[in-house]
């Protein structure tokens, strides 16, 4: 279980709602055609509000990755892999990996969910 409940607000409540769901969703952008993350109120390519959600496949690649050996703050539990993965959408999220000790970039990697205590869930990859 992770530690913290992430906070949501107006302009993500959208994805947190999906995850409720084990949906992963993020914006896409009709007036220029990309798809972005994370939420954001305007488009970051064109800079309109034609934003809407879609489900994404939740296949990638690591792009780069990193081992965490030091907690941040009581609660995480060392060692754990950050990691840039590179959805088949063309967006990057940034996540963990599980049951990855030692990736490689460009592997493939499917998305999984770490549960939170209200339901919702983070998108992690393994
Ligand atoms: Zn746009």
């Amino acid at each position: 279980m992770f530690p913290y409940l992430p906070q949501e607000d107006a302009v993500s409540a959208p994805f947190w709602a999906a995850t409720r769901e084990r949906k992963l969703v993020i914006q896409y952008c009709s007036t220029c055609d990309q798809h972005q993350w994370y939420p954001r109120a305007i488009c970051i390519s064109c800079a309109t509000e034609n934003l809407t959600w879609r489900e994404v496949s939740g296949k990638g690649t690591v792009d780069s990755w990193t081992t965490v050996h030091r907690a941040p703050t009581e609660g995480f539990v060392p060692p754990y892999v950050i990691a840039r993965v590179l959805l088949s959408e063309k967006v990057i999220m940034l996540t963990r990996l599980v049951g990855i000790e030692s990736p490689a970039c460009d592997q493939a990697v499917e998305l999984s969910w770490q549960e939170l205590s209200d339901g919702r869930a983070l998108p992690v990859f393994g």
